[in-house]
């Protein structure tokens, strides 16, 4: 019988997220600290884990198997990861469907879209997710393609398992949640928030191995300070991410 672990409490309206895994106790990780922890413990968001090898059939439990065409290593097998999904998409039915509608499976993956910033605000927005983190080699790709799910990156490079990537993403979507950071200004300044890097930050002590605060920062004069951090966030992003520098231009361009 399949056991879903759940951490959070189970009250009201709720962000919720699913993850589908190899290794269920991974979860929640880092997630069960500072802000996500919190959140989690007052019930802003909640975590399930399903573990994977629960829907295997042999008596050796086992999820993968050799890819066709030879090559090296496993291959997570499509019969058992679709079974796994179908039971949460079951699930989550009998909960009586949430609105916003069916929540979006999404596989942990190195060929995905880039999650980036505006991705997590838009699955903030939903009800919650449903995660799916590969191990081995990857996944068979009909399961993908039968069950309509869609491929997330965290960037370009090769993890050894989608729990790390899926930690990741469920990091930037439950800070933007509402009543995860208290002070909302600081989503609004902070990097990507308008297409930019964010400026520089200084703190106590004023002066520090002699080197000092920027004047204008303790000047109190709050229109120079504003200017100042937009210029020196224009700066920042023109010399280390022209990519972004160049969208940004775009769109302040067709804002007019
Ligand atoms: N053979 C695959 C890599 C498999 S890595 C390939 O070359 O594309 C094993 C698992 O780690 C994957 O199934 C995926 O779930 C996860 N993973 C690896 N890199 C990732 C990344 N950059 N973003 C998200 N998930 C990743």
């Amino acid at each position: 019988m399949p056991v879903t672990k759940m951490t959070g409490r189970v009250e009201g309206k709720f962000w919720s997220a699913t993850v589908l895994t190899l290794f269920p106790e991974m979860f929640p990780g880092p997630l069960g600290q500072s802000l996500a922890g919190k959140a989690l413990k007052n019930g802003i968001w909640r975590l399930e884990t399903v573990d994977i090898r629960d829907f295997a059939r042999d008596k050796h439990r086992s999820v993968d198997d050799a890819p066709f065409g030879g090559g090296p290593g496993m291959v997570m097998r499509p019969d058992i990861l679709a079974a796994a999904v179908d039971h949460v998409r079951s699930g989550q039915a009998s909960e009586g469907s949430a609105p916003g509608g069916e929540k979006k499976v999404i596989y942990l993956s190195p060929r995905g879209r880039r999650l980036d910033q505006a991705m997590a605000r838009e699955l903030a927005e939903q009800n919650g997710v449903i995660l799916l983190c590969g191990r081995f080699e990857g996944v068979d790709q009909r399961a993908l393609d039968g069950r309509g799910i869609e491929e997330v990156s965290v960037g370009d490079f090769v993890l050894s398992g989608g729990e790390t990537a899926a930690l990741v993403l469920l990091d930037a979507v439950v800070r933007l949640l509402p009543g995860v950071i208290g002070d909302r200004a600081a989503l609004e300044e902070e990097s990507f928030a308008h297409g930019l890097l964010e400026y520089s930050q200084y703190t106590r002590p004023q002066v520090w191995e002699g080197q000092e605060v920027p004047d204008v920062l303790t000047s109190g004069h709050h229109e120079n300070i504003r200017a100042w951090r937009k210029a020196q966030a224009e700066e920042l992003t023109k010399e280390r991410r022209p990519d972004l520098w160049e969208r940004y231009l775009r769109s302040a361009k067709s804002r007019g």
